[in-house]
């Protein structure tokens, strides 16, 4: 189980393969992220799930003109 390392909370929400939200309530296609916890990558996540997440954040930052 993956609990959020602020609070403890062990539902938590993983848009991308490892990184994860501290999930304070999913209502169908609402999810509301816990504020307060701030998002974390594990410390043994695999480089392979990293190399997506970059991808997936360039992918966004050319959505966003960043
Ligand atoms: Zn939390």
């Amino acid at each position: 189980m993956i609990r959020c390392p602020t609070c403890g909370n062990d539902v938590v929400y993983s848009p991308v393969p490892s990184l994860y939200f501290c999930l304070e309530k999913m209502l169908g296609e609402n999810i509301t992220i816990s504020v307060e916890c701030k998002a974390w990558v594990p410390e043994d996540a695999p480089a392979a799930d990293l190399l997506k997440m970059t991808e997936r954040i360039e992918k966004l930052a050319l959505e966003l003109r960043l």
